[in-house]
């Protein structure tokens, strides 16, 4: 009998032994004694019992499960993967979480806000036993998964190429995180989730679903996210939504000249050529600082580009809102500015900013520049 056989034949042990306890304390309660404390744990119902026996045949020989998302991770494949390596401790398995490469700047603040640890990077999957969530392809795992003797895959989305001979535990909802997935599995198996795990958990489907409104997003993804809520102690779940997605796009860590290339094209008009960078951000105070770190790499930008006007764009693009901050990465760039674009709201010294609407790049921006330089061939 191996240790998780034994771990089942205890549950229903246990599950009698307190049923005893129960009817006796019926008995004495009808026998006007006070009524005794409730038990802190609720028993886990005979279906429970069979969804935790029926995952208690994996093939782990006995190692540890390293349970491991996508490579260049998100949020939904980091917090899924402590969440459900957590729940395979609790059925009896060894079992820890690892990741493919550093988490990103929302994930980070996700785990910081919940007070749990960034797992470690698994660089090689080769010879080990692996349960992957949130994706089942070899081009977006982990290096060598190919070699790996691959246990489970917990996923949302179509099926991928990772193929396995031997039986294997394989759950797939197409709902809109993988997190919710692993809720339903606390609820299937009757564990209580921890406050912690609570926290990653409704981090994960708030950023996978865009705060419910995707396109994936079930009833499931709402349950989960009022129902973790409430043990995470989350009153303010839009603040909390918000905050992560601001993480995002704070481009911490980032160089100044990343920042500018990220999203960076180059246009052509005439003999004339241009260039302008997005960048994103969620509110004015961001948008304000984004823009001065632009233009203090402004010389720097222009001399990497063999372009005549050069801007980047900080653009807040929430809802309905459309607010644009286009610096001017040159003198020249910002008479022409001047010159095409008067209609602005605001020169504050470093950007002109356009609110109502914006300056979309593709819708406006580039579209007004254009027409400029037809009108006006430079010589
Ligand atoms: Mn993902
Ligand atoms: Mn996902």
């Amino acid at each position: 009998m191996n240790q998780r056989n034994k771990l089942t034949v205890l549950f229903c042990l246990a599950a009698v032994c307190l049923a005893a306890v129960g009817g006796f304390y019926i008995g004495r309660n009808a026998g006007g004694i006070p009524e005794e404390k409730e038990p802190a744990v609720t028993e886990p119902t005979e279906l429970q019992l069979l969804n935790r026996e029926a995952v208690s045949h994996m093939s782990d020989e006995g190692k540890t499960i390293y349970v491991i998302g996508h490579k260049s991770p998100d949020s939904d494949t980091v917090c899924s993967a402590i969440a459900y390596a957590r729940l395979l401790n609790l059925l009896g398995y060894t079992a820890e979480p690892r990741i493919t490469m550093p988490v990103n700047n929302e994930t980070k603040y996700i785990l910081e806000q919940a007070g749990a640890e960034i797992p470690e990077i698994l660089y090689s999957a080769a010879g080990e036993t692996i349960f992957l969530v949130d994706h089942s392809e070899y081009v977006q795992a982990a290096e060598d998964m190919v070699d790996a003797h691959i246990v489970g895959i917990m996923d949302h989305h179509g099926v991928g190429a990772v193929n396995t001979g031997h039986q294997i535990v394989y759950e797939a909802r197409p709902i809109g995180a993988t997190a919710t997935i692993v809720w339903l599995d606390y609820l299937n198996y009757g564990f209580e989730i921890d406050k912690q795990t609570a926290h990653l958990l409704l981090g994960a489907v708030l950023s996978d679903t865009s705060n419910l409104t995707g396109s994936t997003t079930t009833e499931a993804d709402k349950k989960a996210v009022s129902a973790l809520a409430e043990i995470a102690g989350v009153s303010d779940v839009d603040g909390f939504y918000r905050a992560l997605h601001e993480q995002a796009l704070s481009y911490e860590g980032m160089s100044d000249m990343e920042i500018m290339f990220s999203d960076y094209k180059e246009y052509e008009a005439g003999n004339v050529k241009y260039g302008i960078g997005l960048v994103s951000s969620v509110k004015e105070e961001t948008s304000r600082e984004l823009a001065e770190r632009m233009k203090n790499i402004a010389e720097e930008a222009m001399a990497s580009r063999d372009v005549d006007y050069m801007f980047a764009s900080v653009g807040i693009r929430e809802g309905d809102i459309k607010v644009d901050y286009i610096i001017p990465m040159s003198e020249a760039s910002k008479e022409l500015m001047e010159q095409v674009f008067p209609n602005y709201d605001e020169y504050d010294g470093t950007s002109f900013i356009f609110r109502n609407g914006g300056l979309g790049r593709k819708t406006k921006f580039v579209p007004g520049l254009n027409d400029f330089f037809a009108a006006h061939p430079h010589e």
